[in-house]
């Protein structure tokens, strides 16, 4: 799954796990930790491999505890939005050590990244992102002029350099070949350039509010 996929659907299933009546949940921190786990594809160098430990429920529960003991439920959207990368979407699209450190076997689906369906579940994420936002509020926030936007700027840079790696990395993806792939492909990247565009915007409000601050600091 694409972090576009990783985004969308960490912020579903945060919304999901926020409880009724609904939990405000801050959206640049849930879109990170939607993309945490592939922390690890940093750390070969010191011997974790792509989609082992850092991929497993039972090595982020032990991060979380702490944050279960002083937040209680509250930590549940942001714990949802860590495991379902794992859990939903490379489960999918891909296969992972889900049972570490019990077992280090593979499992998972493996559909293919870029295939029909993966580009179905990524635009589905998209899709029920933009309605459950937009009823919940939290559009009408991310859009407004508002100091903690600023932070957007985390998963902004993040979803650039995936689209970067991607654009340069295109070798990896299988049926690209097709001309039915090539029409996915159109499709994911339009995606990529919609969010970017919210993921800007946000940001840009939050300068704007920075400024707005210094700006009456000095008058
Ligand atoms: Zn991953």
């Amino acid at each position: 799954m694409f972090f576009l996929g990783h985004m969308v659907w960490a912020y579903v299933w945060a919304a999901v796990f926020a409880g009724k009546p609904r939990e405000k949940i801050f959206v640049p921190a849930v879109l990170m930790l939607g993309v945490l786990a592939d922390v690890d594809l940093f750390l070969r160098r010191i011997g974790v491999q792509h989609h082992t430990l850092v991929h497993s429920p039972i090595f982020w529960l032990l991060i979380f505890t702490p944050f279960f003991i002083m937040y209680r439920q509250r930590a549940l959207p942001y714990f949802a939005a860590v495991v379902q990368h794992f859990l939903f979407g490379d489960f999918l699209v891909g296969s992972v050590m889900v049972l570490w450190p019990f077992s280090s076997l593979l499992l998972g689906l493996n559909v293919s990244m870029s295939s029909l369906l993966d580009v179905i579940i990524e635009t589905v994420g998209l899709a029920l992102a933009a309605i459950v936002s937009y009823h919940s509020g939290d559009l009408r926030f991310i859009l407004s002029v508002d100091i903690h936007n600023m932070l957007m700027m985390l998963p902004l840079m993040a979803l650039l350099s995936s689209m970067m790696w991607f654009s340069v990395d295109w070798a990896i993806i299988p049926l690209l070949g097709n001309i039915w792939s090539r029409k996915l492909v159109t499709a994911i990247v339009f995606e990529h350039i919609a969010l970017a565009i919210v993921l800007s915007l946000s940001t840009f409000q939050g300068l704007r509010a920075l400024a707005k601050i210094q700006l009456a600091r000095y008058t």
